[in-house]
C-alpha cells in the first residue's frame, strides 16, 4: 500500500492507471477510521481494481467556533485499518498543499444545503463541496463511496457531479451502527460512556417514528413531536432540528405518503450527533 502526500503526484499516478484501464474506487474521510468507513472501503475493494483514501480533516467544511482544532486523529491507525480493509493508495495531503496560498475558487451546491444541517453550519457543505470537487479531480475516481449517515452530504455530491458533468458515480452505502444502534461516528470519541449510552435514543426515537407511521400515522408534526419528546425525556440534549422531509428534495412534508427521510440532529453536551432513516410505505395491495 501507498501513502501519497502530494496531490500532483496522486494527480500523475491516477493518470497513469487510467491510462492502463485501472478501475478507480474512492472513499473520500475525514479519519479516525471505524467501521462506518471500513465499510466503504470494502466495498470499493469488491467493486474496483484500485482503491484510494483520502483522510484528510478539511478546515473549509468547519465553522469558525466548530472542532476543527481537537477533530480526532490517528494516521498510524488509520494505516492499519484502512490496510486491512483493502485500500490500495492511502492519500493524506496537508492543508497547505490543498488550500495553497491564493487558493480562492470554491464549489457551492444551491438548494439542498439550505436545508438541515446547512441552516445551523452555514458555509459547511461549500466547504464539502469544494473538496471533493479537489479530490475528484486529483484521484479521477470511477465511483466515489459515501455513508448514508451523511444523508444530506451525499445528496448534495450526487448533485454535485450531476450538475458539473463529472464523470464519476457516486454510491451510498447504509448507515453501520454500534451495537446499542448509536450511528458509528468519529465525534462519538468526544462522548462519555454515560453520554455514549444516553445517545441511542436517538436511532431508538426513529425507530419508533417508523413504527408510529407504518401503523398509519400521516402527520409528519405528530412524528416530530413524537421524536422530539422521546429524546428530550433524557437529560443533556438539546435539539438542533428533527426533519421529516422528501429524500430527493429534502423540503419538509406535512403529510406523509410514499417514501419520506426523517432525520435529525442533536446535541449531548458539547457533542453534535446526527442520525437519520428513510422509510418506505409499500403500496397496499387491492
Ligand atoms: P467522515 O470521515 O466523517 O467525513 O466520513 C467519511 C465517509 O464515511 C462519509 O461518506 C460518511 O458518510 C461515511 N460514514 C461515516 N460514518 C458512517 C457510518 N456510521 N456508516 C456508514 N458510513 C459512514
Amino acid at each position: 500500500m501507498k501513502i501519497v502526500k502530494i496531490p500532483s503526484k496522486l494527480s500523475s499516478l491516477s493518470r497513469r492507471m487510467k491510462e492502463k484501464g485501472k478501475r478507480i474506487g474512492f472513499v473520500p474521510t475525514m479519519g479516525y477510521l471505524h467501521e462506518g468507513h471500513l465499510s466503504l472501503i470494502k466495498r470499493a475493494r469488491k467493486e474496483n481494481e484500485i482503491v484510494v483514501v483520502s483522510i484528510f480533516v478539511n478546515p473549509t467544511q468547519f465553522g469558525p467556533r466548530e472542532d476543527f482544532k481537537k477533530y480526532p486523529r490517528n494516521l498510524k491507525q488509520d494505516i492499519r485499518l484502512s490496510k486491512e480493509a483493502g485500500s490500495d493508495i492511502i492519500f493524506y495531503p496537508s492543508v497547505g498543499s490543498m488550500y495553497p496560498k491564493g487558493c480562492s475558487t470554491y464549489a457551492e451546491t444551491e438548494g439542498l444545503s439550505s436545508f438541515m444541517c446547512g441552516l445551523s453550519r452555514p458555509a459547511h457543505f461549500k466547504g464539502v463541496t469544494t473538496i471533493c470537487t479537489k479530490l475528484f479531480n486529483i484521484v479521477r475516481p470511477d465511483i466515489a463511496y459515501f455513508g448514508q449517515k451523511d444523508y444530506q452530504q451525499a445528496l448534495i455530491i450526487k448533485r454535485l457531479a450531476s450538475d458539473l458533468n463529472m464523470d464519476l458515480k457516486i454510491k451510498i452505502l447504509p448507515i453501520i451502527r454500534e451495537a446499542s444502534g448509536l450511528a458509528m461516528s468519529s465525534r462519538n470519541n468526544y462522548l462519555t460512556l454515560s453520554q455514549r449510552n444516553k445517545a441511542a435514543i436517538l436511532y431508538q426515537s426513529l425507530k419508533m417514528a417508523k413504527a408510529l407511521i407504518m401503523s398509519g400515522e400521516k402527520s409528519a408534526s405528530k412524528v416530530k413531536s413524537a421524536i422530539r419528546r422521546m429524546i428530550l425525556k433524557e437529560k443533556g440534549f438539546r435539539i438542533d432540528y428533527i426533519t421529516v422531509a422528501d429524500p430527493h428534495t429534502l423540503k419538509e412534508t406535512k403529510h406523509i405518503s410514499s417514501k419520506v427521510l426523517i432525520a435529525l440532529a442533536a446535541w449531548l453536551g458539547k457533542t453534535r450527533l446526527i442520525d437519520n432513516i428513510i422509510i418506505s410505505l409499500g403500496r397496499k395491495k387491492c
